[in-house]
């Protein structure tokens, strides 16, 4: 288990040994390019890879109206962060726990209230185009408001969890949190009768090992990683794409300003998930409508 640990000091940090400009131009000179061009150049990037995986964050649902946690209009940066213990006190009280997470007040019902209300925006349906299209082969996401799955991407590792769902914290079994019954407290698993938790992975809790290990794996395939609206900043999601480039493989991040990561990207678009991901989806489709319609030479068949 090589991986197992998925922290700050774990493998996915601190690698070196990469750079920018392994595409086909300088970080620098790419940077420069004008938004159209440089969605091209993602699309080329995309077919030209055999397995790329997308990455997703914060930045990815924002457009859907979901807060984020941190930054500009963060609920943690306006109402201050949740404890750091919050799965020890699961851990010591899990009755206590599920009171506050079925209270009707307070920042977890605000937050619940909006994951709800959320619906996908034009970039989730690009995202699904580009698996169906057989480009994207699978999207790790550190979101919780499960927008990818509603939308219909089949292949999607939930690095945080689902906040629709719970989970058994002894056997990993899920449920729809709606159809689990918490008429007492802690609610109980229908499989093996252990303690349910809500999926959403808290503070101090680690990631469920059967996504662990799917992103694990689909980090090790990824020849090229798509990154859309995320800050690349907290770990473990942070280490797949420095995997990937000290692998030599290829980065593309999508988003509206430069983060930790912009540097050790290939290509860089910057546009919003909502925006950049409906235009390079047709970038992609367009090109493979040209290869099916053409022969080696680019000529009509
Ligand atoms: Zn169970």
């Amino acid at each position: 288990m090589p991986y197992a640990n998925m922290s700050p000091d774990g493998p996915y940090s601190g690698v070196s040994g990469c750079g920018p400009g392994r595409y086909s131009l300088t970080g620098t000179l790419q940077k420069a390019l004008p938004l159209k061009d440089s969605i091209e150049l993602a699309a080329d990037a995309l077919l030209e890879h055999d397995y790329v995986v997308g990455l997703t964050g914060a930045g990815m649902s924002v457009e859907s109206g979901i807060r984020p946690f941190r930054g500009p209009g963060g609920i943690w940066t306006e109402r201050g962060e949740p404890p750091l213990d919050d799965y020890r006190r699961f851990v010591l009280n899990p009755a206590a726990y599920w009171r506050e997470l079925l209270s009707p007040q307070g920042i977890r019902h605000e937050l619940q209230s909006s994951l709800e209300s959320a619906e996908p925006h034009q970039g989730y349906h690009a995202m699904v185009e580009l698996e169906s299209l057989g480009v994207v082969k699978y999207i790790i996401t550190q979101n919780i408001d499960g927008l990818h799955r509603k939308t219909g991407s089949k292949n999607v590792a939930e690095l945080h969890g689902n906040h629709s769902l719970c989970r058994c914290v002894d056997c990993g079994a899920r449920s729809d949190r709606v159809d689990v019954d918490t008429t007492v407290l802690p609610p109980r698993c229908g499989v093996c009768g252990g303690v349910m938790k809500d999926d959403v992975v808290v503070f101090g809790e680690p990631i469920p090992r059967d996504v662990g290990e799917i992103c694990i794996e689909q980090t090790e395939r990824a020849d090229c990683m798509l990154l859309v609206g995320t800050s690349a900043y907290v770990y473990p999601a942070a280490g797949f794409p420095l995997r990937v480039a000290e692998r030599g493989r290829t980065l593309v991040e999508i988003g509206p300003h430069p983060t930790e990561i912009s540097d050790l990207c290939d290509i860089v678009v910057r546009g919003t998930a909502a925006a950049a991901l409906p235009a390079l989806s047709r970038a992609v489709a367009a090109r493979l409508v040209f290869r099916s319609t053409s022969d080696e030479n680019g000529k009509a068949k």
